[in-house]
């Protein structure tokens, strides 16, 4: 990614980070969590042992920068190749 925008609401400086998933804890109790991810098409749920799950065939999958800024936070996300 370029470098962090300017925020297009008040013109400040945006700081990068992510969105957490916050439907997982770990069993020491410390914070954990799973980064989004873009994927193309359409979802499909289907039923699972927990609920409705999202199913999607194998896809492009792009992680998800999210940058917040630092006066009125603002957030403005986007997709972008995941180095591995
Ligand atoms: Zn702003």
């Amino acid at each position: 990614m370029k470098d962090a925008p300017t925020c297009i609401k008040c013109g400040a400086q945006m700081d990068a980070g992510f969105m957490k998933d916050a439907t997982l804890r770990s069993p020491t109790g410390r914070q954990a969590g799973v980064v989004p991810q873009w994927i193309r098409g359409t979802p499909e749920l289907k039923l699972g042992l927990y609920g409705k799950l999202v199913s999607y065939d194998k896809a492009e999958k792009l992680a998800v920068v999210t940058y917040c800024c630092s006066k009125c936070g603002f957030l403005e996300s986007y997709a972008v190749e995941v180095e591995s």
